[in-house]
């Protein structure tokens, strides 16, 4: 079939877990200040106590929460298209399937987390959350979210976007989201910034540290972060487990699972339940490839070492792939995959082999990202794109070889909010 689609009764009733599959455990988040392993009632400040009991959990099975399924279900399961039109164009003998979580009311995969984190803020008595947003992907998910279960919504959105890029910020507001240009006026970390220069163009470094001081520093709210920790990972296997049964369905399994990485959730979110059998020998062959941009090749060129999760050093140190806390990327479009570290979770499989990570440059993205909405008719998200380029790479490959790989990957959200990017490619104004 070109399209498959899972009833509503066919949703996974759990997230999986991949931690008690890992050959060797992760290495723990250390407190900034002592540099021994942090106390889960240091993370008490900023997190809900059940998010943090899902960061550390070794079970395999967390059951989904009805009030949340309650909420996915607006818009899940979502379908497992075959990309045949993609196909004829490349005239390869591969199978090509892509996962569309562009389908999300925010337009991607986010919300998958953000539902469940309101949740759980809900039901431990936080009345407001404080994030952090780029180009407004994970800010717009959390506001949707939040709205559902009536809890303020702040989001430190850097400036430059903020100017330059209005309509994220616009969906924000219309699902009761409050958007601050950050740096601001209101925190400690925003101010040194803020007095020197009100027109700062800000750093997404900057913004969480502000999100998080605010959060540290306020009773009633906490802080909500959009990928890299654990908890996000699992919220997000709901698309792997609802893939999986697609599959099923076709009576294929994949031999090539690919997903962009910009800190790993819905990379993770796709592969983990398939890399499960790799992990237990069932699929010894299964290949799953990270892709990431050149301007900013976490997992390709970073260093395996602990690092902080934001500029000014307030988060735990974790250990993953890292460019530095103060690397700053170029400008490239693909906003959210320009985040210095990667998930702790992808990193540790990454370091022990069970996946492979592959770079690309920003124009040839885009250029796949064209022959995707010229076949298969959605516009990518430019990063999902990456994940789209390296998937007709494989096909290519099997033109070559003549070999009928099952090529799966993430369409982990669309590009309608990102045409002024497509339009700088189409006139051959990207950089
Ligand atoms: C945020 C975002 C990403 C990157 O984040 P991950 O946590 O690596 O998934 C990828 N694609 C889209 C559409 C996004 O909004």
């Amino acid at each position: 079939m070109d399209r498959v689609y899972l009833s509503k009764e066919e949703m996974p009733r759990s997230w999986f877990n991949i931690v008690p599959y890992l050959p060797e455990p992760l290495d723990p988040p250390l407190d900034p200040e002592t540099k021994e392993p942090i106390s889960p009632e240091k993370l008490l400040t900023i997190f809900p106590e059940p998010l943090i009991e899902q960061e550390v959990s070794t079970q395999e099975l967390i059951e989904i929460p009805e009030e949340v399924m309650d909420i996915l279900s607006l818009w899940r399961p979502t379908p497992l298209h075959r990309a045949r039109k993609l196909e004829e164009y490349l005239q390869t003998p591969a199978k090509i399937f892509y996962k569309n979580e562009s389908v999300s009311p925010p337009g991607s995969h986010k919300p998958n987390t953000a539902v469940a984190q309101a949740y759980y803020n809900k039901i431990s008595g936080v009345k407001r959350l404080t994030t952090e947003t780029g180009a407004g992907q994970w800010g717009s998910a959390l506001s949707f979210a939040t709205q559902y279960f009536d809890l303020e919504c702040r989001v430190y959105m850097v400036r430059v976007s903020y100017n330059q890029k209005p309509y994220r910020r616009i969906l924000m507001e219309t699902w009761k989201g409050e958007v601050i240009p950050s740096p601001s006026p209101y925190t400690n970390a925003g101010r040194q910034f803020y007095e020197k220069d009100p027109n700062h163009p800000g750093s997404l470094g900057i913004a969480i540290s502000e999100a998080i001081e605010e959060a540290a520093t306020r009773e009633d709210t906490k802080y909500s972060l959009g990928s890299v920790l654990n908890h996000v990972l699992l919220h997000q296997t709901v698309i792997g487990l609802e893939a999986k049964k697609q599959m099923e369905k076709e009576g294929l399994y994949p031999d090539v699972i690919i997903g962009a990485v910009g800190g790993g959730s819905n990379f993770a979110g796709l592969s983990f339940p398939f890399l499960k059998d790799k992990l237990i020998g069932e699929k010894p062959d299964l290949e799953v490839v990270a892709v990431e941009p050149t301007a900013c090749p976490t997992l390709t060129k970073g260093e395996y070492r602990y690092d902080y999760g934001d500029t000014v050093g307030l988060t735990p140190l974790i250990k993953m792939y890292t460019l530095g806390k103060d690397f700053v990327p170029q400008p490239i479009h693909a906003g959210g995959l320009r985040y210095h570290g990667d998930a702790p979770l992808v990193c540790k499989l990454y370091n022990l082999g069970y996946i492979s990570a592959v770079a690309y440059d920003q124009r040839k993205v885009f250029e796949a990202g064209l022959i995707f909405a010229r076949t298969e008719g959605i516009v990518p998200a430019p990063e999902s794109a990456h994940a789209v380029k390296k998937a007709i790479d494989e096909a290519l490959k099997c033109k070559e070889t003549g070999e009928e790989k099952v090529i799966l990957f993430n369409l982990s959200g669309h590009g309608y909010f990102d045409l002024s990017a497509y339009d700088k490619f189409l006139r051959g104004e990207l950089q």
